[in-house]
Formats: structure tokens, sequence, C-alpha cells
């Protein structure tokens, strides 16, 4: 057996710290739905100032933040532009299919980014054949291209091409802080080309639960009639939005270590045979393991016999991902495990 377990599979699996559960503890509290639970208030109002937008909104989820800002931008019968292997397309469940009516457009991008130039061709002309364009989205950073950064001028360019067409940019930001972190820029930077972002509290950042939508103070207000309409108006929210507070004040800056440990486990995983890495720009690994003659899900289940656990993201490529409860003795185990389990014993 093993004498540790180290999990890599996401940073959703981090525990609130004992500075987040004493805030929980000690949080004032009221009831969200009338707009009188001071601790929700407050990060709404400190999580938008973060982001450098008018006005936020405390959501259940990523997922319901992204679905929430779909809703509240688009028609149904619209089209959204987006990434094909973004998270809203990949991930959550055609939510804005099934209950927004529109139909998702995905054009294939380069390390998590779009060619500006396909999205602009993207965008429907008058046609009464055609779905009227509502919405453009991007993903800071991108998930399943490894956690890459999209660059600044691909935003700006994209950013352009919206404007010019009257149409709203949405950033999936579950990971913007990492972004941010990794380029030594203000987070507001990375937000300012973007009508409205959702970013997560609840993975890197630590807090049990939770995310941000924020955006234009109107348009949030519309946000907040989706929330309550799809079940998410929260009452004594402030328990949870105490431990956002925390993330957001005490847990941004330490994202650095995750980097660091990501580029240790790859610069390991690099010198073992068979394996091939994708140098991380954040806190995620993505490894080609076809060479060593297992498939992904067979290696993620060797692994796991070691106490590590990892995710396989397609037949041959599987992903690690650092976060706060990972220490770099757990990444020196973690290479030791991977190395055995290569070399056979
Ligand atoms: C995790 C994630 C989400 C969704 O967040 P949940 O809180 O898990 O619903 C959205 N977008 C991206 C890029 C993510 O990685």
């Amino acid at each position: 057996m093993y004498d540790r377990r180290v999990d890599l599979r996401s940073d959703t699996v981090t525990k609130p710290t004992p500075e987040m559960r004493r805030a929980m503890y000690e949080a004032e509290v009221g009831d969200d739905v009338y707009r009188e639970d001071p601790t929700v208030n407050r990060l709404e109002e400190v999580g938008a100032a973060r982001l450098g937008k008018e006005a936020g909104l405390f959501v259940t989820s990523g997922t319901q933040g992204n679905l929430i800002a779909i809703l509240t931008h688009t028609q149904p019968g619209q089209e959204v532009i987006l990434e094909q292997e973004s998270h809203i397309y990949y991930y959550e469940v055609a939510g804005s299919a099934l209950i927004g009516g529109v139909q998702l457009r995905p054009l294939q991008g380069k390390d998590g980014a779009l060619d500006p130039a396909e999205v602009e061709a993207s965008i429907r002309p008058d046609n009464i054949h055609y779905p009227d364009t509502g919405l453009i989205v991007l993903e800071n950073t991108h998930n399943r291209a490894g956690g890459t950064i999209i660059p600044g001028e691909n935003i700006e360019a994209i950013a352009r091409i919206a404007a010019r067409h009257n149409l709203p940019l949405h950033l999936d930001g579950a990971r913007i802080f990492n972004a941010a972190i990794a380029l030594g820029k203000p987070v507001v930077e990375l937000a300012r080309p973007f009508t409205s972002v959702m970013f997560c509290l609840s993975k890197g950042l630590g807090a049990p639960v939770g995310s941000l939508l924020v955006g234009p103070r109107d348009w949030i207000e519309k946000a907040r009639k989706w929330r309550k309409r799809l079940g998410g108006g929260m009452r004594q929210a402030g328990i949870l939005a105490a431990a956002g507070l925390v993330a957001l004040e005490k847990m941004v800056d330490r994202l650095a270590e995750d980097h660091e440990n990501a580029r240790r486990l790859a610069e390991g995983l690099g010198n073992l045979p068979g394996l091939s890495v994708v140098p991380p720009q954040t806190n995620m690994v993505l490894v080609d393991v076809s060479a060593t003659g297992f498939s992904a899900p067979t290696f993620v289940a060797r692994l796991a016999q070691y106490g590590v656990l990892a995710v396989d993201m397609s037949p041959s490529k599987v992903r690690f991902v650092t976060h706060k409860d990972v220490d770099r003795e757990d990444i020196e185990y973690a290479l030791r495990a991977v190395e055995k389990l290569i070399k056979g014993d």
C-alpha cells in the first residue's frame, strides 16, 4: 500500500483554510434574496472592484455563473461563438441550449485561443436563414488546453471585433487569477476587454463553494433575476461568502507556489521515459502517456494504486493539477510513483 495520498485531479478538491472556517463561523448574515446579507453584499462589491467592474453576483458555481451570463446576454434562437474545447461547450451539460435556447458555435482554437479572423467570419450576417449572433465567449486560463493563458493581443483583437459588431464579450475566467499571477499583471487588466466575467472562488483560491459573476450594474440586476429563476437565490449565504472574501484577500498571491510546483512536476515527468510533457503556463500539467504503452485511463488507474490521483483527458493524455493542498514533498512523491509505474515495480 501507499504512504500518501496526493490528489492532483483538480484544484476543485481544495479544502477551506482554518481562517476561512473561522470567518464562516463569525460571518454576519441576513436574507440575501432581500439583499440583506452584509457579507454577500461585501463579497459582491469587493469582487467586482477587484475585476474593475461595476457590480457582482455571488453564484453557486462556475457553471451557474456561465449559464446566467449566457441567459442574460442572449435571446433564445441566437448563436454563441466559443472555443470547441471550452468548458461551456464541453462540460456544462448543454445547459445553455436546454435552458437558454441558444445554439453554440464552436471554433477550433490553438492552445485555447481563437483566431480573431475566424471569429469575425463566424459572426452571422443578416440573412433569413441565419440565427443572429448574440455573444462571444473566451476562456482564460483555458482548462482543456492545459491551463494556458490567452495572449493579451489576441483578446484585444477579438474585443475590437465584438465592439465593431456590437456584441457582448463574456469571459469564462474560472482561473483568471492564475493567469494574472503567472503574467504578473493586475487582474483588472485581464478583465478590461470583457463585458462580463465569471471567476471561481472554489478552485485554486480554496473557498468551499461559489463563483462570482461581474459586469455592468444594470446587467447584473438582470442576471440576479436569472439566478433567482434558476433556483440560485440563497438566503444566509454570507456563511459561504465569508470564505470567498478570505479567498480573494489571502489566497491569490500564493497561486505562484502552485505554478512553481507544476513546473517542478513537469520537469520531473519530462525526465521519465515515454512521457511527453507540455511545459505548464499555470497550475496544470498535460502529459501524453501513449509511448509508455499504457492508455491514459490505465495509467491513471495504476497511478491511483500509489495514492496519486490524476485524470485522463483523452485516450492518450493525463492531466495533473497543482493546488494549495499539495506541497513540494507531495510532488516529489508523485514523481517517484510515476517512475515506479513506468518502470514496472
Ligand atoms: C471549473 C470550471 C468551470 C465551472 O465551475 P464549477 O464551479 O465547477 O461549475 C467553468 N469554466 C472553467 C474553465 C472551469 O475550469
